[in-house]
């Protein structure tokens, strides 16, 4: 299901992959006692878990081509089967070059967002996306460089972040940032102190490309369902609460990174109850 595309405006998404994650509810969901999930099976995976897509959402807007996360990254010397790190193989795939892209724009700057930012090659960071400039939020950056969330919340940014700076690479994004002149930042915090989604505005419509607003279907109707990866759980519920009635009173078209491939769809409401409808 890799490479579906859908139009805002004259702006154009496509969903690329870095593969698929199986995680299990107690340990994605620690303070969910699994019995919560009774009336909720439908959104889990066939084997009761989690299942996490680990999607790049490729954006072309105003002749720019904006890679919007970079999932997990290469494969493991050591790792062969690794269910990531697929990334450049859909991108090829899908006729897509890594040098086609001029910006790379990040969510945020946890690890499965970052990892193919670049590559150690003869003992040196080389950009996997030789002409793009990497944007993300300046709260990240410096939560990143925090000792007391770094080794556990930022764990590839001295390989996968830092280096940009050093490189030249690196533009810091604060409030509504503007992309371009259809793609607009939104800050959305919680899941980590910088994290942004996207807004897209182009001829009368409008989408949000998410982040990790949601992590699982369920999440849009039980908004207050935490998981171990969301940081400040108090921001990432009111947040989330607030982003899911303005994308169903708004009717948005979504991109989500983690929900099912290709992640598009839209939060609507039936019967008093709210839910993701992938289009
Ligand atoms: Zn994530």
């Amino acid at each position: 299901m890799s490479g579906e595309k859908i139009t805002i405006g004259n702006v154009e998404i496509i969903s690329l992959s870095d593969g698929v994650l199986a995680f299990d509810l107690c340990n994605f969901f620690p303070d969910i006692p699994k019995q919560d999930w009774e009336p909720y099976q439908h959104h889990l995976s066939p084997e009761h878990g989690v299942s996490f897509n680990l999607a790049c959402f490729l954006v072309r807007s105003g002749g720019h081509t904006i890679a919007v996360d970079t999932g997990l990254g290469p494969r493991p010397a050591d790792a062969p089967e690794t269910p990531w790190g697929g990334l450049l193989d859909d991108f090829k795939a899908n006729g897509i070059k890594p040098e086609d892209v001029d910006m790379v724009v990040m969510t945020h700057l946890h690890r499965d967002h970052v990892g193919w930012n670049l590559q150690e090659k003869d003992g040196k960071f080389v950009p996997t996306f030789p002409n793009a400039k990497y944007y993300f939020s300046a709260a990240d950056w410096e939560a990143s460089h925090d000792p007391a969330l770094q080794p556990d919340r930022f764990t590839n940014a001295p390989e996968c972040v830092w280096p940009l700076e050093e490189l030249g690479l690196m533009e810091l994004m604060e409030g509504e940032f503007s992309i371009t002149d259809e793609l607009t930042t939104l800050p959305t915090p919680g899941h980590t102190p910088g994290h942004m989604s996207i807004m897209i505005s182009s001829q009368g419509e409008r989408g949000l490309i998410l982040g990790d607003v949601l992590h699982n279907t369920v999440q849009v109707h039980e908004t207050d369902w935490v998981s171990r990866a969301d940081i400040d759980p108090e921001t990432t519920r009111s947040t989330r609460r607030s982003l899911m009635e303005r994308l169903e009173r708004e009717g948005l078209t979504v991109a989500a990174v983690h929900l099912p491939a290709p992640g598009f769809g839209k939060i609507v409401r039936l019967e008093g109850r709210r839910y993701w409808q992938a289009l």
